[in-house]
């Protein structure tokens, strides 16, 4: 059965690695709103400009920008296929407007899972957080190391860190999740979705146990 899927939890909760490689596994779209707008930005689009001021400050686009972006991938099929959203929704309006979305589209939603980590260990996470600007592979010291000191394996570009990753807009990012996205959590929890699962782990780990609760 193909399966679509919302993943949520802080920053540095590790969704989306996990989500990259759940995608795989399942052969389902992956679809990541940070991803998206990252290359509006990077490319210089109309979204971009107007998501840009907020990213630098870690707050949050505006509502109706992702909202849309969203409900055209629905309508132009893309996701028929299955999918996992990776930070969509980040708001209860996002929650609310993704459900009327799939309801409209006759779309089930097999599971809202939560990635849970500590605020001690987002800090911890994010300040030894790495990517390759060219594949978009993440790194992260000292959990996952590349074999040579700040390049990629896969392709040796130099790494790069994200500017919203610097300590004080991580800090403003948890706030903005713990006002902002958390209360989706009973959203999803009425709705009986709702998984929880415990992120503290290794990479592999914590994907043993996401494959034995949606997989
Ligand atoms: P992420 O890569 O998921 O951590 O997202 C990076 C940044 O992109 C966030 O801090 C927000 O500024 C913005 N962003 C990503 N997804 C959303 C969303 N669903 N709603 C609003 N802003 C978003």
């Amino acid at each position: 059965m193909k399966k679509n899927l919302v993943f949520l939890g802080p920053p540095g909760s590790g969704k989306g690695t996990q989500a990259v490689r759940l995608a795989e596994k399942l052969t389902v779209a992956h679809v990541s709103t940070g991803d998206v707008l990252r290359n509006a930005v990077k490319e210089g689009t109309p979204l971009g400009k107007e998501a840009e001021t907020y990213m630098k400050k870690g707050e949050l686009v505006p509502d109706h920008l992702l909202v849309g972006l969203i409900e055209t991938m629905i309508t132009d099929g893309k996701l028929k296929d299955g999918f996992i959203l990776d930070g969509f929704p980040r708001t209860v309006p996002q929650a609310e407007s993704l459900k009327e979305m799939f309801d409209r589209n006759q779309v089930p939603l097999q599971a809202a899972v939560l990635f849970q980590v500590s605020d001690v260990e987002v800090v911890q996470r994010l300040s030894g957080r790495w990517f390759c600007p060219q594949c978009q592979a993440t790194y992260n010291y000292p959990a996952r190391v590349p074999e040579k000191e700040g390049v990629c394996d896969r392709d040796g570009a130099a790494l790069q860190r994200r500017p919203d990753d610097e300590e004080a807009v991580v800090r403003n990012r948890l706030e903005v999740y713990r006002k902002q996205t958390r209360p989706i959590v009973d959203f999803y929890r009425r709705e009986s979705v709702l998984r929880e699962i415990n992120a503290e782990g290794s990479p592999d780990e914590v994907f043993e146990v996401l494959v034995r609760e949606v997989g």
